[in-house]
C-alpha cells in the first residue's frame, strides 16, 4: 500500500527532538505566548524574509486577521480564485465582506491576472492570490492591477511554504500572507497552527492585537477580537520542523521531477511549474478526463489517492446564497471533475514512486 500522503519519514527523523520540545515547555509550564511563539516568529519571519510573523490558531484565521487588520468587512468586495479550498472564501465571508471569485488559469491552478480587472468595482477592497498545490501566483501582474486600483494583495500561502516567485520567497511577495501549519501542510504542527507574514508594521500590530481578545496592553481592549493564537507547543514542534522544511521540500521534488519525467500517459495532464519560481509540490495535481476511473484503478493497485477538489466554492451548500449558476466557472468546474492528486511525501522510496509512475501509465 502507497498512502497518498504520511508524516511518518519525517516524524521519525525528528521523533527525539520533537520529544525534547514538549519536555522543555512541559517543565517550563507557560503556555501561551511565550519564548517558544516568540523564537518561532522571528524564524519564521527571517526564513520568507519578511520583517513580521504572528503565530495565529490556524490558516483560516490568519487570512480572517489581516482582513479585518484592513478595516475590510460589511459592504465590501475580495477577489479570490474560482478554484480554492474553501477556507479563502470563509476568511472574506467572516469578515462581512463578500467573495467575489476569477478564474484560474487552467495550467498553472493560479489565479489569472488578465481575468481580474473586468471583476473589480468601487467595493472592491482587496485580492487574495492563493499559492495553491505549492506554487506562487503570477504576483507582479496581480501587484500591477492592484497598485493601479488601489487594492491591497493578500497571499494564502497555506500550501507553499519555502516557495518562491522571481526568486522571493511566498510570504514576502505582497501585502501580507496567511500560512496554515495544520499538520498535512509542507510545515505543519501537531495539531492546528498558523501564522500572519508581513512588512506591514501597522497591520503587524492590529493583528497581534485582533488574535488576542483585541488586547494591546492586559486587560485594555482596543477592538473586539478574536481567541487566536499560537500556543508553546505548537511553537516549539514548529521550530524543529522549520529547520527541516527545505530539506524535506527538496525530498518531495525529486519524487515530483521524477513524475514529471516519467508519466507519460496520454489521456494524463501533468501540473506545469512556471518559469518564474520554483514549486514545493504540497500537491501533485494530475488532470484526467475519467477521473472517477483512474482514481479507482490506482486505488485497486493500493495507491492511495485524493481531489482538491470535488466541488468548487460556488458550487457548494454553504455558499448557496451567493446564488451563482453551475456553468458560471467552468475552468475551475473543469479542475474539480478531472484533478486528482497522487501520492508524494517526503521519504517516499524510488520503488514506491516507480510503481505510481508504472500504475499511471498502464492506465488506459
Ligand atoms: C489549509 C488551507 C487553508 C486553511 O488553513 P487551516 O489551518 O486549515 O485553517 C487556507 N487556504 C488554503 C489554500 C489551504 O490549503
Amino acid at each position: 500500500m502507497i498512502p497518498f500522503s504520511t508524516f511518518e519519514p519525517m516524524h521519525k527523523e525528528v521523533a527525539a527532538e520533537m520529544q525534547a520540545a514538549f519536555q522543555k515547555v512541559f517543565e517550563k509550564g507557560w503556555f501561551i505566548q511565550g519564548e517558544e511563539c516568540s523564537a518561532f516568529e522571528k524564524e519564521y519571519a527571517d526564513y520568507c524574509n519578511a520583517k513580521y510573523c504572528i503565530g495565529v490558531g490556524n490558516g483560516l484565521d490568519a487570512l480572517l486577521l489581516i482582513l479585518r487588520g484592513y478595516g475590510i468587512g460589511k459592504g465590501d468586495e475580495v477577489i479570490v480564485p474560482s478554484n480554492t479550498f474553501i477556507a479563502t472564501a470563509l476568511a472574506v465571508t467572516y469578515a462581512g465582506a463578500t467573495p467575489v471569485f476569477v478564474e484560474p488559469r487552467l495550467r498553472s491552478y493560479t489565479i489569472d491576472p488578465e481575468l481580474i480587472e473586468e471583476k473589480i468595482t468601487e467595493r472592491t477592497k482587496a485580492i487574495i492570490a492563493v499559492q495553491l498545490y505549492g506554487q506562487a501566483s503570477d504576483m507582479d501582474e496581480i501587484c500591477k492591477i492592484a497598485k493601479k486600483h488601489g487594492l491591497k494583495v493578500i497571499e494564502d500561502a497555506a500550501q507553499a511554504h519555502g516557495s518562491t516567485y522571481k526568486g522571493r520567497k511566498v510570504g514576502s511577495l505582497a501585502d501580507a500572507a496567511g500560512f496554515s501549519f495544520y499538520p498535512g501542510k509542507n510545515l505543519g504542527a501537531l495539531g492546528d497552527a498558523g501564522a500572519v507574514v508581513t512588512d506591514d508594521e501597522e497591520l503587524a500590530k492590529k493583528v497581534r492585537a485582533l488574535g488576542n481578545y483585541g488586547s494591546d496592553y492586559k486587560y485594555h481592549h482596543i477592538y473586539q477580537g478574536h481567541n487566536t493564537r499560537l500556543d508553546e507547543l505548537q511553537a516549539a514542534f514548529l521550530r524543529v520542523k522549520l529547520a527541516n522544511l527545505d530539506r524535506w521540500n527538496a525530498g518531495r521534488h525529486q519524487v515530483a521531477e521524477r513524475y514529471l519525467k516519467e508519466i507519460s500517459n496520454p489521456l494524463v495532464t501533468l501540473p506545469t511549474v512556471e518559469e518564474y519560481g520554483t514549486h514545493v509540490f504540497h500537491i501533485f495535481a494530475i488532470r484526467c478526463d475519467r477521473r472517477d476511473e483512474l482514481e479507482k484503478f490506482l486505488n485497486e493497485k493500493g495507491i492511495g489517492t485524493n481531489c482538491h477538489y470535488p466541488i468548487p466554492i460556488h458550487m457548494q451548500e454553504a455558499y448557496k446564497d451567493l446564488q451563482i449558476p453551475q456553468g458560471t466557472y467552468p475552468i475551475a468546474e473543469q479542475i474539480s471533475a478531472t484533478e486528482l492528486s497522487i501520492p508524494l511525501y517526503y521519504g517516499m522510496t524510488d520503488e514506491e514512486a516507480g510503481r505510481v509512475i508504472k500504475a499511471i501509465n498502464e492506465f488506459r
